[in-house]
């Protein structure tokens, strides 16, 4: 429709008319006519307007042929039109930027600002955001409707744009929107003040642990911090090490406090929040963990993930198969009878559990249905017998051991018809299947 040049020309004519309203630094200026030019930042394009409406305000064969013009580019603070009324003895004050108050002048300032900030952080990738505050949004859309505007940008994200370039180039950073180790915000108070809020995305670490001996719980106790547990022996040091603020501590399941976890251990993930180091020598935390755990818990296979695998280990302790090794002693005597009657009884069975009386202040009241794929008995004491179980995972073993009062069925005691006095557990395995 409209020829390029036609379309240039009224780019100086709105401008013109703009400025002779507002003073707009170069950046704000330019930001209004973002898509002209190639490899332009907003304030080139905006001392380019500048420039060519100061060859309209001016001539060396004329002299000032528009001095209203020559003014209103001086106001923003422009140099050649500064100089070019110094000279005609014409005074002129500047003023303010009126969308951005001078914030665009200050982004050196507000690099320099965010690359301090980061100095203490380990990272590769970023992001940035900003919040502006509303006034200016509001400002800046009142001139696109007032003029008829539609290759605006906003503020916020030349902002963030600038900031980002300075970010890579000074830090030889990479800027990736995806998976950013770090995320940068700007934000920008009501007055122009400026702060900086720099937030790492977690590390995640994934490891087993064998639990060696019985008493320790996976997770402290809520009103007591100080109580040693699988978590704060495993998250302590890497917590230390990654300088960070704190974990999560995510596990395959959980063994109760006098359970044993042998065999290959228990999969788990450290998620490390707001890490400081982000590249860790695994092998070195997993001696000291070791080390420092004295033979409690020991783990081995520390790895980073990816955050979908909490999910993947959580559905693990769901469904994945483990076996247990329970010791269990009777209160009368056992026979080879019972034994057999064991093993032959659960084969790929379906028990259906009530939550545990144990567990019930804390869990939901449900039945839940769950498979024992197969038990090997082996009768190791007059009144005692020791059980191999291989089992869905989520099913209570010591409840599928004594039946707790008929909320787990089918129960071994109730099958033999014997009460159960005592039972030593261990998780021998924890099948991995992701
Ligand atoms: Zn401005």
């Amino acid at each position: 429709m409209s020829s390029t040049s036609e379309d240039f020309n009224e780019v100086l004519s709105k401008s013109k008319k703009i400025l002779e309203r507002y003073a707009l630094c170069d950046s704000c200026l330019g930001r209004l006519f973002a898509n002209l030019g190639y490899g332009l930042t907003n304030a080139d394009r905006g001392r380019a307007i500048k420039t060519l409406l100061l060859l309209k305000a001016y001539n060396s064969l004329h002299g000032i042929t528009d001095e209203n013009l020559a003014k209103n580019l001086a106001r923003t603070g422009f140099k050649p039109a500064l100089t070019l009324l110094q000279a005609k003895k014409i005074s002129v004050k500047i003023v303010m930027c009126h969308l951005c108050r001078g914030l665009m002048e200050r982004i050196e300032e507000i690099v320099e600002k965010t690359i301090n900030a980061l100095k203490s952080y380990e990272f590769d990738t970023f992001l940035v955001g900003a919040t502006v505050p509303q006034h200016l949004a509001e400002k800046e859309e009142e001139i696109w409707r007032q003029y008829k505007i539609n290759t605006g940008e906003m503020i916020k994200s030349e902002l963030t744009r600038e900031i980002g370039k300075q970010i890579e180039k000074q830090m030889h950073k990479k800027y990736d929107p995806q998976k950013p180790d770090i995320t940068i915000i700007i934000y920008i108070g009501d007055t122009g003040e400026v702060s900086i809020h720099v937030n790492p995305s977690p590390i995640f670490i994934y490891g087993k642990y064998r639990k060696l001996k019985r008493g320790i719980p996976q997770t402290p106790l809520k009103d007591d911090n100080t109580q040693i547990s699988v978590q704060t022996l495993i998250a302590d040091p890497i917590i230390r090490a990654a300088e960070a603020r704190g974990a999560k501590f995510h596990a395959a399941g959980r063994e109760d406090v006098d359970v044993l976890t042998l065999g290959s251990g228990r999969p788990f993930i450290v998620e490390v929040q707001v890490p400081r180091k982000r590249t860790l020598n695994l092998k070195e935390i997993e001696e000291e963990i070791n080390k420092n755990a004295r033979g409690i818990i020991e783990v081995h296979g520390l790895k980073y993930v990816s955050r979908s695998m909490v999910a993947k280990i959580k559905a693990l302790a769901e469904f994945a198969k483990k076996t247990y090794k329970a010791t269990v002693e009777f209160e009368e005597e056992v026979t080879d009878e019972d034994a057999k009657k064991i093993e032959e009884n659960f084969r790929n069975i379906e028990i259906k559990q009530r939550t545990p009386t144990r567990v019930l202040h804390r869990r939901v009241d449900k039945v839940r249905t769950k498979i024992v794929y197969w038990i090997k008995v082996e009768k190791t004491g007059p009144q005692r017998l020791t059980l191999t179980i291989n089992c869905q995972g989520g099913l209570y073993v010591k409840e599928l051991i004594h039946g707790d009062q008929g909320r787990t069925k089918p129960n071994i005691s109730e099958l033999i018809g014997k009460k159960v006095k005592r039972i030593i557990l261990d998780v021998v395995d924890i099948e991995e299947k992701t």
